[in-house]
C-alpha cells in the first residue's frame, strides 16, 4: 500500500486529481479536480481504495497511521471553514460517502450530518438561526446512522418491515398522526426535538446500544460502514451485472456538510451539462428548494426544473431556478461551461445552495442512452471539443443497439388506449406482462416471459429484476431517480414519475384513471414519450437511417475502419436489412436453412431416405430449382457485393423427425412405412453428432449434394449476370480438417461450376474457399491455403473443438464457470483470445505463408462482438461477418479497433 492514504481537497487546492480514479474513486478524484479548478466545492478529504482493500483483507482493520492522517486532513478543513468538528459553538459537520472507480448509483452507503450531538446542536441552531432545521438534521443523522452503521454494517438482518429505519419512520408517522398533519414539513421545532429523543430511545431499545454522542465515534463508525457496504448484497449484485471486479474497493469521501434545507434561500439539485436522454446541447436538471440531496432522487416531492428547457408536464407550473434565483443560476451555468470545457464530456453534477451560496458536490461523466451518446459525440466534435477519433471512441458500440431498437407502431399506438403518462426516462418501445417485484420479474423472465416491472419507485435492491424486465415503469421519481439512471445506463425502455399510477405491490395490482390491472396483464410503454398503454401494441423495427447524428458518426467510422463488415444471412429479406445497416457482403449463407421450408423439407427427406445415388439425385433435382431461386434473390439484393455460400453442414438426422407422430406423418407423405423412417433415423443416430457425419464429410460421401448446390449457385450467378447484375459468389466448404478434404470438394465444385459456365456461356468469377473451424485446419493452414482462395473462421465450432465444450450442452456448466470465475466470459460470446485466438492467429499466418493474398474473415458469433472484432482487426483479417442487427455495432467496433492504437 502506498504511504499516502488520505487526500485533501478544498479552498482552491487539492492533493488528488481526476486521473486518480483507481485510488480516489470517481467521486474523490473529481472533487479534487473541481477544487483545483476553482469550482466552489465544500472542503474535505478522501480515504483511498487501498485502505478499503486492506480493510476487507484484514477483516476490518485500518492500516497504521490512518487515524493520524485523518486528523491532519480534518484540521486543514477546520482551518478553511473556520469551524471545528465537535465544537459546540461553531460545529463542523461532515458527510461520509462511498466512491468507487466506476459509479455504482445508490449501491453503497452514505451518512450525513456526522458530528451532531446534544452539545453541537446548540451551535448549529445559532449558526442557522433555526431550531427546527437543526433538530431535523439531527433526526436525519440518527435515522441514517442507526440504519447504515448500527444495523446494516453490524450485520443485523431484521425481519421484513422491522428494520430500524422503518421503526423510526413509524414513530415519525405516529407524531404526524397525533398532530393531525400530513407532511414532515408541518412538524415544528418542538415536534422534531421530541422526535430526536424518541428516536434515540428506540435505537437503544431495538439495537441494544446507545446512539453515539462522540463525533469521532460517529465519524469512524460511518467510515467503516461505507467500506463494509462495498460487500453489501446490492453492491455485489450490481458488480456482477456490470462486471466490476471485487478487488477494486471503494474510497470514502469525508466532506464538509452544506445544507440545502436551511430555508427558502437554500436548495439542492442535480443537473446534466447536456440532455442525457436526447443528447441536445442544453443544460438540463432539476432541484428542490429547502431540501437535502436525498429528497431530489427519492422522488417524494416533484422537483422543479433548473431552466425552461428542463420543464416537464409535472414541473411546468413551478418556477425554475433561473426564475427563482437568477444570479445563482448564472453562476451554475458558468460552472457548467467550465466543467464541460475541462472534462470535454457531458457531466452529471450535484449542487447545493446553502443560504444563497452555491456549492458543487459532485461531477462525473454522465450516463446517457445510445441516441444521446451518438448526438453528443457528433456535436462535441463539431464544436471542436473533441476530435473525430475521440468521437468514435465516445460511443459504446453496444449502445447503438438502442437506436436500432424497435418502437411502438405509431398507427397502432394511435388506436391504443392510454392508461397513464409519466416521464420518458428510457427510449424505445417495451411490451410485457406486469409484475410487481424484482424477484417476480427475474423468475418470470427465466421462464421466457416478457415482463414489465412496475414499482412505486425502484431502489438498488431491485436491480436484478430491472435487468430481467423488458421495461420499467415507476409511479414516482424524476428523470434523475434511481430507475431513470439505471435504465438509461442500460438503454432500457423506462417511464418514471407516472403520477396517475397507484401501485399496490402487496395485492399485486395497479390502478390508473379508474382502471385496475393485475399481475400478468399486458401493457405497452412508449419510453420516448412517456406513455403507458393497456394491452399489447405491435413493435416496429428501428430506423436509424433517419438519425442524422448516427449517419454522420457511421460515415466517420467507415472511413477509419480497416475491416470490412459482412453479414450472416440466408434469405433476401435479411440480406436487404443488413445492407441497409451497412453490410458490404454476405460472409455466411447457411444453405441448410433453405431446406426447412414446407416446400423443401420433403424433397430433402426423400434424398436422405434414398438407398442409392440415383435415388438421391432424383430428390436433389427437385431441390435444385428451389435453391437456384433463393440464390438469385440473394444475388439481386447484394448487387455485386461478395456472397459467401456454404455447402451443406449439419448432420442429416437434423432433417428427420424424432417423435412418433411426426414420423408417422412423414411415412404417410412419402408413401413408406413408419418402420422405414424409424430405421433411417436409427441408422443416422450418432453419439456425437457435432463431431460426426457433417460438414465436408457429407459432401465427400455424397458428392451429388455438393454438385447440386454448386450447380444452383453458379446457375443463379449466370442468370443474374446475364441480366447485367454483378455477382461475386464464394463457395465455402465447411468443417475441413485436412487439405485433401478440401481438394476433393474443390475439384468437384470447380468441375461443376465450369460445366454450368460452359453450358450457359456466361463467364462468372467465383472463388472456392473454406471455413476454418477445426483446430487441425488452423494448424495446417499453410497446406489448406494451397487449395483455398479464402478462409472464414467458424469460431463457433472452433471454440467448441478447442475447449472441448459442446456448443449445445455447455449451458449446463458455463454459467457456473463464469460466476465462479473459472472463465472470464462465455467463450461462445466473446472470443477466447488466449486459446482459440492463438489458433486464429496461427491459421492466418500459416495460410498467408503459402498464399499471400489469402482473404480472411470470421463468421462465428464473435464477428458481432466488439472485443472480438478488435482482435480480428489486430490479427489482420479482411472482414467480420455478423447478424444483420449487429452490422452497425461491428462497423463502429471496427473503427474503434483501428483508432485505439492511434490515440
Ligand atoms: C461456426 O462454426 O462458427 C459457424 C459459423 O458455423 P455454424 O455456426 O453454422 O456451425
Ligand atoms: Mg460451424
Amino acid at each position: 500500500m502506498a504511504e499516502k492514504k488520505v487526500y485533501f481537497f478544498g479552498g482552491g487546492k487539492a492533493e488528488g486529481k481526476a486521473k486518480m480514479k483507481e485510488l480516489l474513486g470517481g467521486k474523490g478524484a473529481n472533487l479534487a479536480e473541481m477544487s483545483a479548478l476553482g469550482v466552489p466545492v465544500p472542503p474535505g478529504f478522501t480515504i483511498t481504495t487501498e485502505v478499503c482493500t486492506h480493510f476487507m483483507k484484514t477483516g476490518g482493520k485500518y492500516p497504521k497511521g490512518l487515524e493520524n492522517d485523518v486528523k491532519t486532513a480534518l484540521k486543514k478543513v477546520e482551518k478553511i471553514m473556520g469551524s471545528r468538528f465537535g465544537d459546540h459553538r461553531n460545529p463542523l459537520l461532515f458527510s461520509v460517502r462511498s466512491g468507487a472507480r466506476i459509479s455504482m448509483p445508490g449501491m453503497m452507503e452514505t451518512v450525513l450530518n456526522i458530528g451532531l450531538n446534544e452539545s453541537t446542536i446548540t451551535g448549529l441552531i445559532d449558526k442557522s438561526g433555526s431550531e427546527r432545521f437543526a433538530s431535523d438534521a439531527y433526526r436525519r443523522l440518527i435515522t441514517m446512522y442507526s440504519d447504515v452503521v448500527m444495523e446494516k454494517a453490524a450485520g443485523i438482518e431484521p425481519k421484513e418491515g422491522m428494520g430500524i429505519r422503518q421503526q423510526l419512520e413509524k414513530e415519525m408517522r405516529k407524531i404526524k398522526k397525533d398532530k393531525g398533519v400530513k407532511f414532515d414539513t408541518q412538524l415544528d421545532a418542538n415536534d422534531l426535538k421530541k422526535l430526536v429523543q424518541i428516536f434515540k430511545k428506540k435505537v437503544k431499545q431495538v439495537l441494544k446500544k446507545e446512539f453515539p454522542d462522540d463525533p469521532y465515534e460517529q465519524l469512524w463508525g460511518a467510515i467503516s460502514a461505507v467500506f463494509r457496504s462495498w460487500n453489501g448484497k446490492r453492491a455485489i449484485a450490481y458488480r456482477r451485472i456490470e462486471n466490476i471486479p471485487d478487488e477494486w474497493g471503494t474510497a470514502v469521501n469525508i466532506q464538509t456538510m452544506v445544507f440545502g434545507n436551511m430555508g427558502e434561500s437554500s436548495a439542492t439539485g442535480v443537473a446534466f451539462t447536456r440532455n442525457p436522454a436526447t443528447g441536445e446541447n442544453k443544460f438540463y436538471g432539476e432541484f428542490l428548494v429547502n431540501a437535502q440531496g436525498e429528497d431530489v432522487v427519492a422522488g417524494i416531492r416533484t422537483p422543479q426544473a433548473i431552466n425552461k428547457v428542463s420543464k416537464t408536464d409535472a414541473s411546468k407550473h413551478l418556477p425554475s431556478l433561473e426564475e427563482l434565483m437568477p444570479k445563482l443560476y448564472k453562476q451554475l451555468a458558468q460552472i457548467r461551461t467550465k466543467l464541460e470545457k475541462h472534462y470535454r464530456d457531458m457531466q452529471d453534477v450535484e449542487f447545493t445552495i446553502q443560504d444563497g451560496k452555491l456549492f458543487m458536490l459532485q461531477t462525473r461523466v454522465g450516463k446517457r442512452n445510445g441516441a444521446a451518446a451518438v448526438r453528443m459525440a457528433v456535436n462535441m466534435c463539431e464544436e471542436k471539443l473533441i476530435s473525430k477519433k475521440e468521437a468514435i471512441l465516445r460511443v459504446n458500440p453496444e449502445q447503438l443497439d438502442e437506436l436500432l431498437h424497435p418502437m411502438l407502431d405509431p398507427k397502432a399506438e394511435k388506436k391504443a388506449e392510454k392508461l397513464a403518462s409519466g416521464l420518458p426516462a428510457g427510449p424505445g418501445g417495451g411490451i410485457g406482462q406486469v409484475v410487481f417485484t424484482a424477484d417476480d420479474a427475474e423468475a418470470w423472465a427465466k421462464k421466457g416471459k416478457k415482463v414489465i416491472l412496475v414499482r412505486d419507485e425502484t431502489s438498488p435492491e431491485d436491480v436484478h429484476g430491472m435487468r430481467a424486465a423488458k421495461a420499467i415503469l415507476t409511479a414516482k421519481g424524476g428523470m434523475t431517480s434511481h430507475a431513470a439512471l439505471v435504465a438509461r445506463g442500460w438503454g432500457k425502455c423506462c417511464i418514471v414519475g407516472c403520477g396517475d399510477l397507484n401501485v399496490d405491490a402487496v395485492k399485486k395490482t395497479l390502478s390508473a384513471n379508474g382502471k385496475i390491472l393485475r399481475e400478468g396483464d399486458w401493457i405497452s410503454l412508449n419510453g420516448t414519450k412517456g406513455i403507458v398503454y393497456e394491452g399489447q401494441i405491435s413493435l416496429l423495427p428501428a430506423d436509424p437511417e433517419k438519425n442524422v447524428y448516427y449517419k454522420k458518426l457511421m460515415t466517420w467510422a467507415d472511413k477509419l475502419r480497416k475491416l470490412n463488415i459482412r453479414t450472416n444471412a440466408d434469405n433476401p429479406h435479411d440480406a436487404k436489412m443488413a445492407r441497409n445497416f451497412g453490410a458490404e457482403g454476405i460472409g455466411l449463407c447457411r444453405t441448410e436453412h433453405m431446406f426447412f421450408g414446407p416446400d423443401r423439407i420433403s424433397a430433402m427427406r426423400e434424398m436422405i431416405l434414398a438407398d442409392d445415388e440415383a435415388g438421391r439425385k432424383k430428390a436433389l433435382k427437385k431441390l435444385l430449382p428451389l435453391q437456384r431461386k433463393d440464390f438469385i434473390g440473394i444475388f439481386k439484393v447484394m448487387d455485386g457485393l461478395p456472397v459467401t455460400i456454404r455447402t451443406l453442414d449439419p448432420p442429416l438426422h437434423e432433417f428427420l423427425p424424432n417423435d412418433q407422430a411426426s414420423q408417422k406423418e412423414m411415412a404417410k407423405q412419402m408413401g413408406v412405412t413408419v418402420e422405414t423412417i424409424k430405421a433411417k433415423v436409427q441408422s443416422l443416430h450418432e453419439l456425437n453428432p457435432m463431431l460426426g457425419h457433417r460438414g465436408c464429410r457429407l459432401g465427400i460421401t455424397y458428392p451429388e449434394i455438393t454438385e447440386m448446390q454448386v450447380q444452383a449457385i453458379i446457375e443463379a450467378a449466370c442468370n443474374v449476370a446475364k441480366r447485367g447484375i454483378k455477382v461475386h459468389p464464394e463457395i465455402m466448404i465447411p468443417l475441413v480438417g485436412t487439405k485433401t478434404e478440401l481438394t476433393n470438394q474443390r475439384e468437384l465444385a470447380v468441375a461443376t461450376a465450369e460445366k454450368v459456365i460452359k453450358k450457359t456461356g456466361v463467364r462468372v468469377k467465383y472463388l472456392v474457399g473454406t471455413m476454418i473451424e477445426i483446430p487441425r485446419a488452423a494448424l495446417t493452414a499453410n497446406e489448406v491455403a494451397e487449395v483455398a482462395e479464402f478462409f472464414s473462421f467458424g469460431t463457433n465450432d472452433l471454440t467448441q473443438m478447442t475447449f472441448g465444450y459442446s456448443r449445445d450442452d455447455a449451458g449446463k456448466f458455463l454459467p457456473g464457470y463464469i460466476a465462479g470465475k473459472i472463465l472470464p466470459a462465455d467463450p461462445f460470446q466473446t472470443l477466447d483470445q488466449t486459446g482459440v485466438g492463438q489458433l486464429v492467429d496461427i491459421g492466418i499466418k500459416r495460410g498467408r505463408s503459402t498464399r499471400s493474398n489469402l482473404k480472411v474473415g470470421i463468421c462465428g458469433e464473435h464477428g458481432g462482438d466488439p472485443k472480438s472484432i478488435e482482435f480480428c482487426h489486430k490479427v489482420g483479417m479482411n472482414y467480420v461477418s455478423c447478424s444483420p442487427y449487429r452490422v452497425p455495432i461491428a462497423r463502429l467496433a471496427a473503427a474503434q479497433a483501428a483508432v485505439y492504437p492511434m490515440r
